[in-house]
């Protein structure tokens, strides 16, 4: 038997700073549990632009369509701000989610007990949070055509699509009713079909496709209800699914709810492949953080974090994930914390590696 296989792409600014302690977390898992993984590293972004002049080589591209999973670090950073948009790092990493033809946006919001205090809302509102916002990645107003700036009469008019077929809909409804399978069994999608076609659209398919999970209890939110109840009172919420562009709304406010961007994982999936788990890349919310990089300051949790996803989405191993997780947790109860998740009057932090190191221990 082969071992899985993970394709690792640190990338730039921090990026490799917090995959150091992922690798550290990797091997703990081949000497310690016996999951080995067959790992391989590349370059992807600014560090592959500069070794090769593109910011995804290739060969790149084929290693992760052929591996089981895909474990990103972050992109970008000032220098590269100059190249041509055709070149720019972020490009690499649209090319990886295009190719791989990875539609579904996976976004925890969980939130930990121990930094329940740094949330903008109430204590009691998020602590033991623990939803997950499937987002449609690859279709929508971001791809719909026509699009462009037009001239009408003697004034130009900016136009978007929004737009979406059955089998769009379906693929990602199918792959949110499998997480709720496997979490509370409790669905609410989100769109306006009040006022938009595509919307009831959307309605209609993720009904039908509910009829294939009798098990999950399914509910329908306009999205602008929907980010009102999200703040209101996020833990009635288990899995939402909901398109491109309220997903990027919707993902980006249940995440606050929750703290530092330091702390946020997330997973994007494709099609199921021959081993019947889904193409995968898995990588933290977060940016290359050009500020802190190579001060030893980064947070290596919302990477730790995506490995954890990795774990359990690609992996079969949802139980090593909950112990990966937990000991986040304790660690994090304990007081350890990276300068990001300290208020003015914090004290010490810990660092980059001073966090991997507590997270090993424990
Ligand atoms: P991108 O365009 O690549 O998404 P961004 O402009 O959204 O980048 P980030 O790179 O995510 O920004 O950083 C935003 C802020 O959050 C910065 O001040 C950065 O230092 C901080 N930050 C981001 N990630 C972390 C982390 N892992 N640990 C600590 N601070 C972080
Ligand atoms: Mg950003």
């Amino acid at each position: 038997m082969t071992n899985p296989s993970l394709l690792i792409l640190p990338g730039d600014g921090i990026g490799p700073e917090v995959m150091a302690e992922v690798r550290k977390i990797i091997d703990w898992f081949g000497a310690k549990r016996g999951i080995v993984f067959d790992v391989s590293e590349d370059l992807v972004g600014g560090a592959a632009y500069d070794l090769h002049g593109t910011p995804l080589h290739d060969d790149t591209m084929a290693k992760a369509q052929a591996a089981d999973a895909v474990l990103l670090g972050a992109v970008g950073g000032p220098k590269y701000d100059v190249l041509d948009f055709s070149v720019k790092p972020e490009r690499g990493l649209l090319r990886l989610r295009k190719e791989m033809d990875l539609f579904s946006n996976l976004r925890p919001a969980q939130c930990f007990d121990a930094l329940a205090d740094f949330s903008s809302l109430k204590k009691d509102v998020v602590a033991g949070l623990d939803i997950m916002i499937v987002r449609e990645l690859t279709s929508g107003v971001y791809f719909g055509e026509p699009r462009g700036i037009f001239k009408e009469g003697n004034e130009r008019v900016g136009i978007n699509t929004q737009r979406y077929t059955e089998s769009e809909i379906a693929r990602v409804a199918r792959s949110a009713f499998e997480l709720a399978m496997r979490r509370d069994k409790k669905l609410c999608s989100m769109e306006k079909a009040n006022v938009m076609e595509s919307g009831i659209l959307w309605r209609e398919v993720v009904t039908e496709v509910g009829k294939d999970y009798p098990e999950v209890e399914l509910s329908h939110m306009y999205a602008d209800a929907g980010a009102m109840q999200l703040t209101r009172w996020p833990k009635q919420f288990d899995v939402i699914v909901t398109d491109n562009l309220f997903g990027d709304l919707l993902s980006d406010l249940a995440a606050m709810l929750t703290g530092s961007l330091g702390m946020l994982p997330s997973a994007s999936l494709g099609a199921p492949m021959a081993n019947g788990r889904p193409k995968a890349l898995y990588e933290p919310v977060h940016g290359s953080a050009p500020d802190i990089a190579g001060q030893g300051k980064a947070n290596p949790i919302a990477c730790i974090l995506s490995f954890a996803m990795a774990l359990r989405y690609s992996f079969d191993q949802g139980e090593e994930a909950a112990r990966l997780e937990a000991a986040i947790e304790k660690v994090l109860a304990d007081g350890a914390r990276t300068a990001d998740l300290m208020g003015p009057d914090g004290g010490t932090p810990v660092s980059t590696s001073g966090m991997g190191d507590a997270i090993l221990a424990a």
